[in-house]
């Protein structure tokens, strides 16, 4: 009964709080000196930001980090709050409206931009409503047993019957289906550039969950005849108050965290795990780990190519991954909302997505010319910035290495200019900073310790598996933005939840 888990981000954190409450001997090691992984919150000089994730999805209570919280009984700790987000593109910009105009306004607006294309959107928003029915189900499935799993994955064929023509289709091909223009593809596939996965890649089942209604107004009513909207929260203070209250409940509970504890090596016999040797070179017994954390150090180097097949390597070296963001947290003197009417706005400078993926997988940094989002977390979190003013971070994706010079020797130019480039949108941004953190690939690399920085794991791409959480090795399970589940703070959650079911059940 007694688990090792290997990093503090939030699938160990998640692991660690369900089996803290199945009464097992928890342990933690986190190699750097601040728990959270990418989900922390930094602070300098009174300004507060989040190294990570912004606006989230699935903690709604009917959602599904709202029922792990629950399941917990720690959903009360947190603050949320519901907000949306705007979205602007080179020609045109979707700011919810000031008066609300109903669920579809987006679909009216875009009719009266591309009145083209009319007929398109009206198929395209059935299309929607449908797969959020079927979201609604697969929000409920993990969390019931017995005749009402049945009937909710009866329900789930039943509907998927319907839709089974588009199983292997991309993103591309679903957008080619009910658009022709360039530019309003790009308002359904632009959220893939975030992620750094070509549209032609993406599966299309997934573009209406990565463009849900309400993360553009949080007015759309909730319920609807399918069940219930997915929607978006931020986390009052940042992302670091939910790591502070899964933390607590581990130790409250019994277990341990230890910071500045580097894992180094897995230490195996006869293919079972028997324990940990950290960087200090204290070695601590167990049969159970839970390993987080990048595919290739896990297992090239903590547990040793040696252990592993042949397809289980080649696998790991055939995936592809998200690429790098390169960040910087300002602490600014005035007040920006007369530029910036949400806490989030995506600014989206081309409308070609595929073409820019490319040229990012082929290390060209961009330097915030095709696009970066800007997000200002003391609007909906006063408390994250000094009174009078606030904390501000803008950031784009970049490659996790450059094609010419290294991220260290540019990081100030190439800050520099992406402020520049913000600045056109919030005016005065330079002259009214009075703190600045740069984050670059290479400081994600050191902070959460990765051989190759991907800011979300694993790219989700249609037709390709994750390393499996149960490893080849006995006792040795693999969670995390790598692992099975994939990325995200929900996704990683809910595989790192799945992996203790499956251990309680002895699988
Ligand atoms: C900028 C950014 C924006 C994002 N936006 C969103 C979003 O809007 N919505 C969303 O859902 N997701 C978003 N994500 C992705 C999401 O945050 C991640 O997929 C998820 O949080 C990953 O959690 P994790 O626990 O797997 O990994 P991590 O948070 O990376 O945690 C792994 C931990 O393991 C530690 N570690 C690694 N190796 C060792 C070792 N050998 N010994 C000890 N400790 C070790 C690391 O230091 C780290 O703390 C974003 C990510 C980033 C970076």
């Amino acid at each position: 009964m007694k688990a090792i888990i290997i990093g503090s981000g939030i699938a160990g954190l998640t692991a660690g709080a369900y089996l803290v409450r199945e009464k097992y001997e928890v342990i933690i090691y986190e190699h750097f000196s601040e728990i959270g992984g990418v989900t922390a919150t930094i602070h300098q000089d009174g300004y507060s930001w989040d190294i990570g994730p912004l606006l989230l999805e699935g903690f709604a209570p009917y959602e599904k980090f709202g029922k792990m919280l629950t399941e917990l009984g720690i959903y009360e700790k947190i603050e949320i709050m519901k907000e949306d987000r705007g979205q602007s593109f080179p020609d045109f910009q979707i700011w919810r409206p000031q008066k609300y105009e109903g669920p579809y306004w987006r679909r009216d607006y875009l009719k009266k931009i591309f009145p083209e294309e009319s007929e398109g959107l009206d198929r395209y928003y059935k299309f929607y409503d449908y797969m959020m029915s079927v979201a609604y189900l697969g929000n409920q499935l993990p969390f019931v047993k017995g005749v009402k799993a049945i009937g909710i994955k009866l329900k789930l064929l039943f509907k998927f019957l319907k839709i089974r023509k588009f199983k292997d289709w991309s993103a591309s091909q679903i957008t080619d289906y009910f658009f022709k223009d360039q530019k309003l593809k790009a308002v359904y596939l632009g959220i893939l550039a975030d992620m750094v996965v070509k549209p032609s890649e993406f599966f299309g089942l997934g573009v209406p969950f990565t463009n849900v209604e309400t993360a553009f107004d949080k007015r759309i009513p909730i319920k609807f005849k399918g069940g219930k909207l997915p929607v978006y929260h931020y986390i009052k203070n940042g992302c670091g108050e939910l790591v502070k209250v899964l933390a607590d409940f581990i130790t409250e509970n019994g277990g341990k965290i230890y910071t500045n504890n580097k894992v180094q090596k897995i230490i195996i016999e006869n293919k079972k795990v028997k324990g940990v040797e950290l960087e200090n070179g204290v070695i601590v017994d167990t049969d159970l780990i839970l390993a987080s954390g990048g595919m290739f150090n896990t297992f090239y180097n903590l547990v040793g190519k040696e252990y592993l097949s042949d397809d289980f390597i080649k696998n790991i070296e055939n995936k592809k991954l998200m690429e790098s963001v390169f960040m910087v947290h300002l602490g600014i003197n005035f007040d920006p909302t007369p530029s910036q009417r949400a806490a989030l706005c995506y600014y989206y400078l081309t409308y070609d997505i595929e073409g820019a993926i490319i040229k990012m997988r082929e290390r060209y940094y961009h330097e915030g010319a095709e696009g970066f989002l800007v997000y200002i977390p003391s609007m909906h979190s006063p408390d994250m910035a000094p009174p009078g003013k606030h904390a501000v971070t803008i950031y784009t994706v970049g490659p996790h290495k450059l094609k010419e010079g290294t991220w260290e020797d540019r990081r100030d130019e190439f800050a520099d200019k992406l402020i520049m480039e913000a600045e056109k949108i919030i005016p005065g941004l330079y002259e009214g900073s009075e703190t600045k953190i740069i984050m670059t690939p290479d400081d994600f690399k050191k902070r959460i310790n990765v051989i190759r920085h991907s800011f979300g794991g694993t790219a989700p791409v249609l037709g390709e598996d994750n390393p499996p959480h149960k490893t080849p090795i006995e006792g040795l399970w693999y969670i995390g933005a790598y692992s099975e589940s994939g990325g995200g703070v929900t996704g990683a959650a809910m595989g790192a939840r799945d992996v203790v079911n499956r251990i309680l059940k002895k699988e």
